[in-house]
């Protein structure tokens, strides 16, 4: 590897919220070096269906990404369901891979330097931050090479839902309550729906989103540690669905799902997307949030004023955590999941409100 230059911003972690951020820095002026040791295009644990907000910002970063289109949510709970179509023009089904590889495609043609490296340690100063680098990072591929460190004025980690950085820094909250996990496979099927269909049972939840004209994304999310085919047991409508349908990815899992950081700074390092912090995958909202905290992290630390983003950052994050936390303490039981369909049906008017308050940016 050859030198790496000092930077205004050193982002760490390239998934989609790394790169948007520095696309985002780029556009307002910074020079940012990421690091991503894992080689492009990226794949992960994901139900992939990004939320209209998301979609538009995307086209915004000069990343657009065709996918599938959605219109829409429906929950199902056995024999009941309920729907809410989005007013602003539809969601889309991605598959990570590519949404991975339009972000780095933008980030390549903006100028954006990406070290691939993991980040080892962190040592701040009054003027700035350096970070050390590792010789190979987790699963990279990448071979082992002589240590090295970069500097940056400020740091952005968007290293995701277990962010070494975020340990580092001793902002982990231990976790607390029911531990989910997710588990993701896509099958060769012609979408049966225009929505993104979440489907309850007992023990979790199922959804499952278009990603092309042949193909649906499944994931399974819950408190159970299973194989993929033990969990999709509790979902027989789906099982029904899928019979015969031939998988055309592995099964790939992320978890504990829920993650907590005491703040979303540390001096002259912010903390974006799942890095700082992760209700569940419930609503699906995790990019269109990401996308947008990365955003209000160039600007603020384009303003020299990282003290400014935690305020924002909760600005764009707790309508959705709030839906996702009601949400699951909501549906945990029977009688809870019939409660919530129930004023669905009753008052639609306010279910389309929610999902559609969340569905755009
Ligand atoms: C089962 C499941 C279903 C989901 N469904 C949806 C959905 O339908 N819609 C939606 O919007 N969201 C969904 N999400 C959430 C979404 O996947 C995340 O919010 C999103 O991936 C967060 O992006 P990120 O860039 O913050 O983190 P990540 O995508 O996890 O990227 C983090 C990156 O940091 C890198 N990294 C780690 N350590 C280091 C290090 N030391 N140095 C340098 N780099 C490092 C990693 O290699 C990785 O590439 C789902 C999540 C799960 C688990």
């Amino acid at each position: 590897m050859g030198p790496v230059a000092d930077a205004d911003v050193v982002v760490i972690g390239g998934g989609p919220v790394g790169l948007a951020t520095a696309l985002y820095a780029v556009r307002a002026g910074l020079v940012p070096v990421l690091l991503e040791p894992r080689a492009a295009p990226i794949d992960k644990a994901c139900g992939e269906g990004l939320m209209p907000g998301a979609v538009a910002a995307l086209g915004r970063l000069g990343a657009p990404v065709t996918g599938r289109p959605f219109l829409g949510i429906r929950y199902v709970d056995g024999a009941r369901s309920v729907e809410a179509r989005f007013r602003g023009g539809p969601g889309l089904g991605v598959r990570r891979t590519e949404l991975h590889a339009a972000l780095a495609a933008a980030a390549e043609r903006a100028g954006v330097e990406v070290v691939p490296r993991a980040m080892s340690a962190l040592t701040q100063d009054p003027t700035g931050v350096r970070v050390d680098l590792d010789g190979a990072g987790p699963s990279s591929g990448v071979r082992s090479g002589p240590s090295a460190s970069v500097r940056g004025r400020f740091v952005v980690a968007a290293d995701g839902l277990h962010s070494p950085t975020r340990r580092l820094l001793g902002l982990d909250v231990p976790p607390r309550g029911v531990r989910r996990f997710g588990l993701r496979r896509h099958f060769r099927v012609g979408p049966w729906t225009d929505l993104v269909e979440v489907h309850w049972s007992p023990a979790g939840e199922a959804y499952v989103t278009p990603v092309a004209d042949d193909e649906v994304g499944v994931a399974l999310l819950g408190s159970g540690r299973g194989s993929w085919q033990d969990r999709l047991q509790d979902f027989p409508a789906l099982r029904e669905r899928l019979a015969g349908a031939e998988p055309t990815s592995t099964v790939l899992g992320a978890g504990p799902l829920r993650q907590r950081s005491r703040s979303r700074r540390a001096g002259r390092v912010v903390l974006v997307g799942d890095a700082g912090g992760y209700v569940d995958a419930l609503t699906g909202e995790g990019l269109a949030v990401g996308l947008a905290q990365a955003r209000a992290a160039a600007t603020a630390l384009a303003a020299g004023r990282p003290q400014l983003y935690p305020r924002a950052a909760a600005r764009v994050s707790l309508p959705s955590a709030a839906l996702t936390s009601g949400l699951l303490a909501s549906t945990r039981t029977a009688p809870g999941r019939r409660a919530v369909l129930t004023a669905a049906h009753r008052a639609p008017w306010l279910f389309d409100q929610a999902v559609n308050a969340l569905a755009h940016d």
